[in-house]
């Protein structure tokens, strides 16, 4: 569909950019959503293949000790092993979906820095095996540390990624949420400063780590991690717009520098949604509405077969139930679920229909 097609599969490095850039040229985002297994990475890739998009997939450190297994006894080698099962798993099925998939991992405080430089160690490794990185890119968030430090401490990581063909993911002023411990209503008012981030404040960013290599920046404008009360959430997208002219003005650069990640996109309103996409935002990060996604439709499952649920055989009838016990069936209401969550997504932020792979056949016709 593209001029500037690419091949299906994780794309990575120069690939990246090149996704990136067609995002902002054309005014639309990614989703990038957060998984915890098999389940939710495939209902990703089959929901992004029907939307014909491009998409993101990220882990959150929960998420990837999660997909390593809750059994595991040291946590921490659960979360960097998570992590790598995870990217091999997309990386081996993901060109079969035909689509471009960016591999990412979510918000690491400054206790989590270890998880990323192990994630690194098994990047390295991965890149002298095949001349890729495990991940397209890895996001560090010490936005509850002070700006030195976390710009400081993003060029040290970025420095690394680099000759892998990473990119590094930041973040500057603190986005409400549960996962941040700033989630009481009182916080979240929308006169609080610490909601806003600063436009001098992304300048600096832009100062300290473009020269070094490609990173995001995830700023914040009155986005909230989770799903809270309406009225609690005044989105102010002119925040995002007055970061981008500051840094043109100062570097003479094109429009839209920054390559803008929206946190926190559940529950926002559609239109400011559309508003912040024609300030730079390539990547809207969707998690708590695509859990209530997978797992309403196992709620309506269980209720429709609830003997199912509590006789392998009916005590009173003998009517075997494996046939709606099997996980497969319910973890599928699970996946169709997130994945019809995920139409509207790619909806919303213009993505349906724009994916740059090149399918197949195109590449057989030509
Ligand atoms: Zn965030």
């Amino acid at each position: 569909m593209s001029k500037t097609g690419l091949k299906p599969g994780v794309v990575t490095g120069e690939e990246y950019l090149t996704l990136v850039k067609a995002c902002k040229d054309g005014g639309y985002a990614l989703p990038a959503v957060n998984v915890v297994g098999t389940n939710s990475v495939n209902a990703v890739l089959e929901a992004a293949q029907k939307n014909k998009s491009d998409v993101i997939i990220q882990l959150s450190n929960g998420g990837a000790e999660f997909y390593a297994g809750k059994g595991m006894e040291d946590g921490f080698t659960a979360k960097v092993l998570g992590a790598v099962a995870a990217a091999k798993h997309v990386h081996l099925l993901a060109e079969h979906y035909g689509v471009c998939v960016v591999l990412h991992t979510d918000h690491a405080n400054r206790a989590l820095i270890p998880w990323v430089e192990a994630m690194l160690d098994h990047g390295e490794q991965h890149f002298k095996e095949t001349g890729k990185p495990l991940f397209t890119s890895h996001m560090l968030d010490l936005s509850a540390d002070d700006i030195d430090f976390n710009l400081s401490e993003s060029a040290r990581l970025l420095k690394r990624m680099v000759p892998l063909g990473m990119s590094i993911e930041i973040e500057l002023g603190v986005t409400g949420g549960e996962e941040d411990g700033v989630g009481s209503d009182d916080d979240i008012g929308a006169d609080n400063p610490h909601l806003y981030t600063q436009p001098e404040d992304c300048l600096r960013a832009y100062e300290t780590l473009n020269p070094i290599g490609h990173f995001t920046l995830a700023a914040s404008f009155g986005n909230v991690h989770g799903v809270y009360k309406p009225g609690n959430v005044k989105l102010r997208p002119e925040i995002l717009k007055n970061s981008q002219e500051l840094v043109q003005k100062t570097h003479n650069t094109g429009k839209n520098p920054l390559d803008l990640v929206f946190h926190g996109g559940s529950g926002s309103e559609k239109e400011k949604i559309s508003e912040s996409l024609t300030y730079g935002v390539f990547k809207m990060n969707i998690d708590t509405d695509t859990q209530f996604a997978f797992a309403e439709p196992v709620g309506k499952y269980v209720e429709a077969n609830t003997k199912a649920f509590k006789y392998q055989v009916d005590p009173e009838d003998g009517t075997p139930y494996k046939k709606q016990y099997d996980p497969r069936k319910w973890l599928r209401e699970a996946e169709k679920g997130m994945a019809a969550r995920l139409d509207e997504a790619f909806a919303d932020l213009g993505a349906t229909g724009k994916s740059l792979a090149l399918k197949k056949t195109d590449e057989l016709a030509a």
